[in-house]
């Protein structure tokens, strides 16, 4: 397939793999942001390929796995009344709830359904103005400006009957958090390519100069991650630490603009919380007063729900980099993708299900052999 086979081609991948090799002298830890690259590295066995001293964690840029479990509260909350449509991407039907998930309020005979798009959830609005028509709206920077456009256009065409559930996060707050923790082992990230095509790289670049990581925005193919960690690697071993763009052919420095005016004009950034890892200072987006009447929370009166995490699940550890799945006592046994206890087993750009389909077995060169957990 064009597009996607050369960027899969074995030979050039050995022989990316034998020129890190030879560059490589001492230990680095890399974090690679986005849970699609987890999955392209645990698929692939990217991390099979790469010199010992060469670790990969795994970073919190899976927006199912670190939406907290109020909001999910909140979605059910909301799913769950007489006379609402709840409109969600699929992977947040099955995150459980305290008790429930939306599968089930479904099946109570809540109407929930999934779209692909927040604009058929609109469209679903104006075919039922009798109903309440609400969109589940997660994710990072990427699903940011067709979150925006719904509401936008909701706004100036008076669909009065649609909301949205806004559980938006942003990046480089997350990888402040990380870099400033004093657990912190990040030497490096690879930063998520498609985050990038809408806000571009220039707000890492402040990242990288304060806290001496080198920053390689990188695509999500098995070569792209394997040029990505070679960029890194090179960085860390001639002691620069510079934000760098492996994944030109679809990133460039200052990123989508238009999109870029659409999202500060119908959110504003406030702290969010992040699952298992807590409150990140101007970590997330709500919506700007503008447009306050399409937020959901209020419309509904849920803003006040809080609900804590359930204790067994190390999600949190694990979106931080400082666990692996293989690390959690529930893993592959009462935590399963059928029966999951927590979101990174849910969603398919989490971790634990990555590693629950391609790496049941512990490898020896398994990062958390080298937890810092507990330290
Ligand atoms: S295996 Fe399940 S319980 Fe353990 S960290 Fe992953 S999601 Fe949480």
């Amino acid at each position: 397939m064009r597009f996607v086979d050369e960027y899969r081609d074995p030979d050039a991948a050995a022989r990316y793999a034998q020129a890190l090799h030879r560059i490589t002298t001492r230990r680095w830890t890399l974090m690679e942001i986005c849970g699609g690259q987890t999955h392209a590295i645990m698929k692939f066995g990217v991390d099979e390929l790469l010199p010992p001293q060469v670790t990969l964690v795994h970073g919190p840029g899976c927006p199912v796995c670190v939406t907290p479990l109020e909001l999910v509260e909140k979605a059910l909350e909301i799913a769950a009344r007489p006379g609402v449509v709840f409109c969600s991407f699929g992977d947040m039907l099955r995150v459980p709830g305290r008790e429930r998930d939306l599968r089930s309020v479904k099946a109570a005979g809540g109407d929930v359904r999934i779209v692909y798009s927040p604009l058929d959830a609109l469209l679903l609005a104006r075919k039922h103005p009798d109903r309440e028509v609400v969109f589940f709206a997660v994710g990072f920077e990427t699903t940011a400006p067709a979150n925006a456009m719904a509401v936008h256009q909701a706004a100036r065409a008076g669909v009065a009957n649609f909301s949205i559930l806004v559980s938006h996060v942003l990046v480089p707050p997350a990888m402040e958090a990380i870099l400033s923790s004093p657990a912190n082992r990040v030497q490096g990230f690879l930063a998520a390519g498609h985050v990038c095509t809408v806000m571009g790289y220039t707000e890492y670049e402040p990242l990288a100069r304060k806290h001496r990581v080198p920053i390689v925005v990188t695509g999500f193919e098995p070569l792209d991650i394997l040029q990505g960690v070679f960029m890194c690697v090179r960085q860390l071993e001639e002691g620069r630490a510079e934000v760098e763009n492996q994944y030109a052919r679809a990133v460039r420095r200052e990123g989508n603009a238009a999109a870029q005016r659409l999202v500060a004009e119908v959110f504003r950034v406030v702290p969010r919380k992040w699952r298992g890892v807590g409150d990140i200072p101007q970590s997330g987006l709500a919506l700007s007063e503008r447009y306050r009447d399409f937020d959901a929370e209020l419309r509904f009166g849920v803003a006040d729900l809080v609900a804590d995490e359930p204790a067994e699940c190390i999600s949190g550890l694990i979106l931080q980099g400082l666990e692996t799945p293989h690390g959690c006592g529930a893993f592959g046994t009462r935590c399963t993708p059928e029966r999951p206890l927590g979101a990174t087993m849910v969603s398919n750009e989490g971790a634990c299900a990555a590693y629950y389909r391609y790496r049941r077995v512990r490898l020896e060169r398994d990062p958390a052999g080298s937890s810092v957990r507990g330290a």
